[in-house]
């Protein structure tokens, strides 16, 4: 449980921790939490020779909306999202997912950032950046480039972030006024990572019919997913109880659980079905302004 040897640099800006990435290139690791990373080097199951810990780097810890966008600094603490006011009122997913992250102790240190680019299925950020569309802002030393969520993860604890970038900020499109969300987890025990949960982002009509819908999958697949047959199940159709039973059972089919000392594969099937259902019900709801 020792890290191999490895060099601590600590920048204090931007433009230097770029430097010191494209510089070391592969040898090289972001610290942001380090509560993936540090476990991650203990196991030996990653030894950088460089640590470049950013903490020390400011304006990259910050939270709000503008034009219609809520912008979140990568270095953003599990903590503050789970404390504010704008995440809980505005962005109830936001909210559900950051306070199931870990326990206390963890979320005061883990980042937004490090969380997406850790990319590993069974994180909970990823599902719900690709249930609210949103985008993910990284810097190289090319410059800033955008990049959409569902381009993002890209395999087994893989991003599109190269070698040389850092992720600096999340987009997420604010809400409409028919558009209800949620997040919903199921876990051995608090603090555990997810057994499965679902994310849910949908708009629902005065007339009761579903006109868009996101929903993201955690640890039922090797890269966090979209359940697309699912959305296809339920856009365009009133939602009724059972639109939304047929897209859980969609949701079930398509994802693609492995079994392990979280279960085996048809009870992980059969809990995204009932997460799905349970989720789009509520988001419903909240669309419809009948659920908080
Ligand atoms: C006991 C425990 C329980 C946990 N339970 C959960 C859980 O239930 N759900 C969940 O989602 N997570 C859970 N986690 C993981 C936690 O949320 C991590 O903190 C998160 O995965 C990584 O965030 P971090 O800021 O700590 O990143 P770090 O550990 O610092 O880094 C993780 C990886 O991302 C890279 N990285 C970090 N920041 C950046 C950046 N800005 N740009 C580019 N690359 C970057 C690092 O180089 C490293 O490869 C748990 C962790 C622990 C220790």
């Amino acid at each position: 449980m020792i890290p191999a040897a490895f060099d601590h640099v600590a920048p204090t800006s931007l433009d230097e921790a770029i430097d010191l990435l494209a510089r070391h290139g592969p040898d090289a690791k972001i610290l942001s939490g380090g509560m993936s990373l540090i476990p991650a080097m203990k196991l030996r199951l990653a030894q950088p020779a460089v640590v470049i810990d950013v903490n020390g780097i400011p304006g990259l810890e910050y939270l709000h909306e503008e034009d219609g966008v809520l912008r979140i600094g990568a270095m953003t603490r599990e903590s503050a999202l789970e404390r504010s006011g704008i995440v809980r009122h505005g962005y109830p997913i936001l909210y559900e997912t950051a306070k199931v992250i870990a326990d206390p102790l963890v979320r005061n240190r883990a980042t937004i950032g490090g969380n997406l680019a850790h990319a590993d299925p069974a994180n909970d950020h990823p599902a719900t950046m690709l249930a609210l569309a949103a985008t993910i802002v990284v810097r190289g030393p090319h410059g800033t480039r955008e990049i959409a969520a569902d381009d993002f993860f890209t395999g087994f604890f893989s991003t599109a972030l190269a070698e040389d970038e850092i992720v600096l900020e999340i987009r997420i499109p604010a809400p409409s006024a028919t558009t209800g969300s949620t997040y919903l987890k199921f876990e051995r025990k608090v603090g555990d990572y997810a057994i499965a949960a679902v994310a849910v982002n949908l708009q629902v009509d005065a007339s009761g019919t579903c006109t868009a819908a996101r929903i993201g999958l955690t640890n039922v697949s090797d890269v966090p997913m979209r359940a697309r047959a699912a959305e296809a199940a339920l856009v365009g159709q009133r939602a009724t109880a059972s639109a939304i039973e047929g897209a859980a059972r969609a949701a079930s089919a398509e994802c693609d659980p492995k079994a392990d000392l979280r279960g085996p594969v048809d009870y992980k099937r059969d809990l995204v079905r009932v997460l799905a259902g349970r989720a789009i019900s509520r988001a419903v709801a909240r669309a419809q302004g009948s659920a908080n």
